[in-house]
């Protein structure tokens, strides 16, 4: 396959993409599918010889989108979105073409550039103050990693990195038991420990009590712990709880800590002006990271962190051997010095189409007619026989059982799924097994969600 192949393939490409959105509402959106049925289709061993295109692409079609769930489906109301507009799937394909790493600014000019220029964009549009810079990373995982190791090293007076942790003192970091696991996930990759990741009591609404925060903060340092920071969440993936920002900012300066907020779902309904109470206080935090890559149309990787001051996560992270040197280049921005990975995706370009091709005001428009729709249907749900509200929602994420007990609502959430009309998944609120729905695909209609009643009408 050559370049003349390529361009020929990319236009066949084109055609099956645009019958493959046309056609996603006739498909079931959970796969269709059981464990071991599309390895078994595949041969033991790679060809020795090339293979005609058409094979591999005909191949392609007959086995991939049988065994996918279909992230893109209108009524895909698990988890949280992945979406991908059309416009960032366009910037996808040409990023692909030009297929650079860009890890340095000589290696990346435009794509640096046009990084930093999206993350001053994003800023603004979520109502930040003009002193944050930040980066892109591949996850909010990978965000908050980073963001834990800067706090890791500026509580050691910068001395892990260098001689490791074992003869140090036992760090300590302070998050609600609402934050994603990525926060338990970056206190083990960085040395700190699960231990060290003290869960911080909650009150009725699952936010995180600051008068608590504060306790906890003063008998660590009484007993000779080495507090290092503090993790928000607003919007948590269970049921979307949001901890108080500006009281518990205020609680982490009081005792000098860092504070790493995770929205990674929520961040993108900053975006309208009415929803910005939920992070009242934001512009003290230090770090926050939200993913365009759920709500906003960039697709996945498109992880933004926002940082108040680089300096720590820089000092942190930067590793320059002499083979990365840029010869004459001072005061360029190499951005793999913000990130934990070397290389690089040229991942602002899906963010300046999404922009551009819909406008904040477009994508503003979607985000509150899922909020809108969302809040419909769970009046809807809370109305209906049997049924309850387990919890309300958050922009446009709630959850819900039936009456009749855990074991009732996890049978009916089966059915709903191998139905295959819509797909929710589940979460436990306070031991209580819940169907949880949110709303975010980036095509899905009014009628697309009430979908979920009808489904729950006739399986319920
Ligand atoms: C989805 C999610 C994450 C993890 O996001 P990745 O980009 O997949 O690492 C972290 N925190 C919250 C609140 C999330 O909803």
């Amino acid at each position: 396959m050559n370049h003349d192949d390529l361009n020929h393939w990319s236009k066949r490409a084109a055609d099956w993409t645009r019958d493959y959105h046309a056609t996603l509402r006739e498909r079931p959106v959970r796969a269709d599918t059981t464990p071991g049925k599309t390895a078994a289709k595949l041969p033991k061993a790679p060809p020795e010889h090339p293979e005609p295109v058409e094979r591999i692409f005909d191949d392609f079609a007959r086995i991939v989108p049988e065994a996918t769930t279909h992230w893109q489906h209108p009524r895909f109301f698990a988890y949280f979105p992945a979406n991908a507009a059309p416009a960032s799937m366009l910037a996808e394909q040409l990023a692909n073409s030009i297929a650079a790493q860009g890890m340095l600014w000589q290696t990346a000019p435009a794509a640096t550039e046009i990084e930093q220029v999206m993350i001053g964009w994003l800023r603004d549009a979520l109502g930040l103050p003009g002193g944050f810079t930040g980066t892109i990373h591949d996850s909010a995982t990978t965000a908050t990693l980073s963001a834990v190791l800067a706090m890791r090293e500026a509580a050691l007076g910068w001395k892990g990195n260098a001689e490791g942790l074992s003869a140090l003192p036992r760090l300590r970091l302070y998050a609600s038991d609402q934050t994603h696991s990525s926060v338990d996930k970056a206190a083990r990759v960085a040395g700190i420990g699960q231990a060290n990741l003290v869960k911080i009591e909650t009150d009725d609404n699952d936010a995180l009590k600051p008068g608590a925060l504060d306790r906890v903060i003063a008998a660590d340092r009484a007993a000779g712990h080495l507090p290092a920071g503090v993790i928000l969440c607003v919007g948590g993936t269970s049921v979307g709880a949001v901890d108080p920002v500006a009281d518990a900012v205020a609680v982490a300066k009081k005792h000098d800590l860092p504070v790493h907020v995770d929205a990674a779902w929520a961040g993108s309904a900053m975006i309208c002006p009415e929803f910005r109470h939920l992070w009242t206080g934001i512009e003290a935090a230090d770090s926050i990271v939200f993913n365009p890559h759920k709500w906003l149309g960039a697709q996945f990787d498109c992880a933004v962190q926002f940082l108040a001051d680089p300096t720590a996560q820089l000092r942190t992270l930067t590793l320059k051997p002499d083979y990365l040197q840029t010869l004459g280049q001072e005061g360029v921005t190499d951005f793999n010095d913000w990130t934990i990975p070397l290389g690089r995706r040229f991942r602002a370009l899906k963010l300046w189409f999404v922009l551009r091709a819909y406008g904040l005001e477009g994508l503003r428009e979607r985000l509150r007619n899922h909020v809108a729709w969302s809040q419909a249907l769970a009046e809807h749900i809370g109305a209906m026989e049997r049924f309850e509200i387990v919890t309300s929602p958050v922009l446009s994420l709630f959850s819900f059982a039936l009456v009749d007990g855990d074991e009732a609502t996890e049978a009916l959430l089966r059915r709903i799924n191998d139905d295959g009309r819509v797909y929710l998944t589940q979460t436990r609120h306070r031991g209580r097994f819940a169907i949880r729905m949110q709303v975010g695909s980036f095509d899905c209609t009014e009628d697309d969600v009430m979908e979920v009643a009808r489904v729950l009408e006739d399986l319920g």
